[in-house]
């Protein structure tokens, strides 16, 4: 091909059109540093520091050895999709059979498939910010618009049913949000997600697509609510969780979703036409997960340990403000009080700009907030060592008390 061919125009616009993951990149950026030589504490991508259970990892190899090494149904196997309608019924209250339910490759696929599945070009996600990055890249594949609502730091980063109320227009097809939330680590109680239910109950023709996946990493003493479990609307609620964070799966890749019949089978329908069933060994050994739940258990005390030691340091930090996340295992500080503010070299001019200058000066990897509509703030993972942790923020307040 002649070299004057600019290959980027031969990519197709709607992957032109798409933003690249902030939390991958900053992760990638990371690496890269740390190949230069440097010692890098990486924060930016939320992945669990711990291993998967024992009892998973006995049976992905008893998997193996057994045999189990054809593709799957496309939906998965029906002992994991029971397994799966179970535990929805054991501890989420949601009255699913297996058909209902959808595994894939990671949560990330489940919520793909369902935008995919449900929104026709033009049509409108309210999507609750801050919110995890790839939602509204999703939103923009399937050429929908998202109608992003923010929620304020002084009501804990969450948005109220009124706003969303506000927002809801004939062109609404889903409200999409995650609780326990990533990036801001803030749940929504089961008196807003009754408000927020309220709402759609109001409105025919509106689904909900909650984002369960930090289910077991909530600090709360009145624990994990599903809103699919209000009965007014729970054929247009769909629940999608996983296995990566509670129980320390991320590379395992495996996701489901739980969701009424024709909503299943549409899911089923394009993913048996883009990957298929997900990998059979994960699928055998993600059965026995819940059958002890000792590890997702002391993984979330020693999380929320790390939540409070990092919370009392970021506010010992000069301009931060800070908020105290009930779940999952991310800090996210407004950190705009050091907008405008220069090295000499360099000025940060948002959250995005500090987070590279701190990559650069301090050697630790974070996540702007622009990429989760909220370009105040800054992401740092908590799923790492006490030691890392401290460390990390005493480099960060070291490098910016240079700051003029
Ligand atoms: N939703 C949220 C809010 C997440 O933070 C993540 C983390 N990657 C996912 C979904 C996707 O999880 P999975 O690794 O199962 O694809
Ligand atoms: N959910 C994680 C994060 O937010 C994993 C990275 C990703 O899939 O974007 O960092």
């Amino acid at each position: 091909m002649s070299a004057l061919v600019e290959t980027a125009s031969l990519v197709a616009d709607r992957i032109n059109a798409l933003e690249e993951s902030a939390t991958l990149a900053m992760s990638k950026k990371s690496r890269e540093i740390a190949a230069q030589g440097h010692k890098v504490i990486n924060l930016s991508i939320g992945e669990p520091d711990f291993k998967t259970p024992k009892h998973i990892c006995e049976a992905a190899k008893a998997a193996i050895d057994a045999g189990f090494h054809s593709y799957t149904p496309v939906s998965g196997i029906p002992e994991l999709r029971k397994a799966i309608a179970d535990k929805l019924k054991r501890e989420n209250n949601l009255d699913w059979k297996p058909e209902n339910i959808v595994v894939s490759t990671g949560a990330k696929h489940s919520l793909a498939n369902v935008i995919q599945c449900l929104v026709n070009p033009g049509e409108e996600v309210i999507i609750l910010a801050p919110y995890w990055v790839s939602y509204s890249e999703m939103v923009k594949l399937a050429e929908g618009k998202s109608v992003v609502l923010d929620g304020a730091f002084e009501n804990d980063f969450k948005v109220t049913a009124e706003q969303i109320e506000e927002a809801i227009t004939d062109r609404t097809k889903i409200i999409m949000f995650a609780s326990p939330n990533n990036p801001t680590g803030s749940v929504y109680s089961e008196a807003e997600l009754r408000a927020i239910a309220a709402v759609v109950a109001r409105h025919e023709g509106v689904f909900v697509l909650a984002d369960e996946i930090y289910e077991y990493i909530n600090f709360t003493d009145k624990g994990h609510f599903s809103i699919g479990s209000v009965d007014e609307i729970r054929d247009r609620v769909i629940t999608v969780n996983g296995f990566a964070k509670g129980f320390a799966m991320t590379g395992w890749r495996l996701g489901y979703i739980a969701a009424a019949k024709w909503i299943a089978d549409a899911v089923d329908k394009l993913q048996g036409q883009v990957t298929s069933g997900t990998n059979h060994i994960a699928q055998r050994a993600a059965v026995v997960a819940w059958e002890d739940m000792s590890a997702p258990e002391s993984m979330k005390l020693a999380y929320e340990r790390r939540r409070n030691l990092v919370v009392g340091l970021l506010k010992e930090i000069e301009g931060f403000k800070v908020n105290v996340p009930e779940g999952a295992f991310y800090a996210f500080p407004d950190v705009s009080y050091y907008f405008g503010k220069s090295d000499g070299t360099t000025t940060i001019n948002n959250a995005d700009d500090l987070a590279m200058w701190l990559l650069e000066t301090a050697h630790v990897a974070m996540v702007g907030g622009g990429s989760f509509g909220a370009p105040n703030c800054i992401r740092l993972s908590t799923a790492a060592s006490d030691e890392a942790l401290v460390e990390a923020v005493a480099r960060i307040k070291a490098a910016l008390a240079t700051l003029k």
